[in-house]
């Protein structure tokens, strides 16, 4: 079976692993001249690493992450630092917190050399197997040449502005815009957290800390504005809004270098996609639903994405596409069956997951005082069994049988 995947994020990545490893002829298209990780950290909790598992890379991603932040403290804590409610230990499942430069490096490393072309855009431009190749990094140029290839399936991995999407549902889907924006960034130094993790909520603004296994510390800052909003200069104005807040934020922020401070304006999807696969296109990662981060879970579902179709597609690469492969847009009927089970097993559970996440960030980033402190005095009387059976709701996670 020849799949071609377009985008090297994580979810690119991941699936041309898995598929790769069960016997396909695997391209992936990246238009940037290089695979890049895009700075900061993840948190990657039981669900990411049982697909982990799945696809064969959780020795690899084992080696790089540890479990000790499993024993901290976590939860939500006010800006002086007052606990509203700390999460069981036991309520989280296992949970990594892994620099994403390192999580990109294993995927690379777990291709066959030659896999990732760069610096090259691929656009499907149906649903039968063609793809436009261009050398370059812009989606629309007349004076790049290009040619088209034929592939048995298109994975369309190409993120939160993705183009395959409208191929498959038929309509383009706006991004939109949270209201909110994040910074991130990782210490270069270790620093200590005294055993406390987690976020910690104001108005309209939030600060989030999570230990790496080197002792460096990966930090996330979140504050309401507009999404064109402009600062002369990015850590100055983290500093300045979270002066006063609890220990050791302001130390964490000064243990960064500025150049490393990268900020991010939050969206997900404005509306559910009707399908993730159209014939011989699929979609998967912040291409099919990309989500907001309050869960922290866009990653995670990726990595599922990626689990689920090497587990579907398995039984078929390897078995004689047919004489229409590649070149029709009619689908052999166990490809076409695979997608569709693809379809329900990963639409249904994103599209919640993705709706739990934006709902998180309203209240997250509720920015009067009054409905704040609501918030505050709820969440500190929500029962710890309540809290578990939502985080297993999410977090929880394992491979279909086939
Ligand atoms: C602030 C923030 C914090 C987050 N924290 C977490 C977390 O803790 N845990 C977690 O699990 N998730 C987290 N996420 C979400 C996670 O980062 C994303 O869900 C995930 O990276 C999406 O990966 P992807 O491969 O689907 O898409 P992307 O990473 O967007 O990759 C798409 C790739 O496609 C390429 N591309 C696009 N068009 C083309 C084309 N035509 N031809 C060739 N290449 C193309 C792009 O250049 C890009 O490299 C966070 C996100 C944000 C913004």
């Amino acid at each position: 079976m020849k799949i071609a995947v377009i985008g090297a994020g994580i979810g690119g990545l991941s699936a041309a692993v898995g598929l790769q490893r069960t016997g396909a002829e695997v391209t992936v298209f990246e238009r940037a001249p290089e695979v890049r990780a895009g700075g900061s950290a993840l948190s990657i909790f039981a669900n990411g690493l049982a697909a982990m598992e799945t696809l064969g890379l959780r020795e690899a991603f084992d080696a790089v992450t540890d479990s000790s932040v499993e024993g901290f403290a976590a939860g939500q804590r006010l800006a002086d630092g007052r606990w509203i409610a700390q999460v069981p230990n036991d309520s989280v499942g296992a949970l990594r917190i892994v620099d994403r430069a390192d999580l990109h490096r294993i995927l690379l490393d777990a291709l066959a050399p030659g896999t990732v072309r760069t610096g090259t855009v691929a656009t499907a431009t149906g649903t039968d197997g063609t793809l436009t190749i261009r050398a370059g990094s812009a989606d629309d140029s007349n004076t790049m040449e290009s040619n088209a290839e034929r592939f048995d399936l298109i994975i369309g991995a190409d993120g939160l502005h993705s183009r395959v999407l409208t191929v498959v549902d038929g309509e383009p889907v706006a991004p939109r815009y949270s209201g909110y924006s994040a910074w991130r960034g990782i210490t270069s130094v270790p620093v200590d957290l005294s055993g406390e993790a987690g976020e910690s909520v104001g108005h309209g603004r939030r600060f989030g800390i999570a230990p790496l296994a080197d002792g460096r510390v990966y930090w996330f800052a979140v504050a309401n504005m507009p999404q064109n909003a402009v600062f002369a200069n990015e850590k100055a104005t983290i500093e300045q809004m979270f002066t006063g807040w609890h220990s050791p934020i302001a130390e964490l922020i000064a243990a960064t270098p500025a150049e490393e401070v990268r900020r991010t304006a939050i969206s997900d999807l404005s509306r559910r996609l009707r399908h993730y696969h159209r014939d011989r296109v699929v979609l998967l990662g912040d291409a099919a639903h990309a989500m907001t981060p309050n869960l922290g879970q866009g990653g995670g579902q990726a990595l599922e994405d990626a689990a689920t179709l090497t587990v579907l597609l398995a039984p078929l690469i390897g078995k004689s596409p047919g004489p229409e492969a590649g070149r029709s847009a009619s689908v052999p009927p166990d490809l076409a069956a695979a997608l569709g089970r693809y379809d329900s097993l990963r639409r249904p559970r994103t599209q919640s997951i993705a709706q739990k996440s934006r709902l998180m960030g309203q209240v997250f980033q509720l920015e009067s005082p009054l409905l704040a402190r609501i918030r505050n005095a709820v969440f500190s009387a929500v029962p710890s069994r309540l809290i578990a059976a939502q985080a297993a709701s999410v977090q929880k996670w394992s491979p279909p049988t086939v």
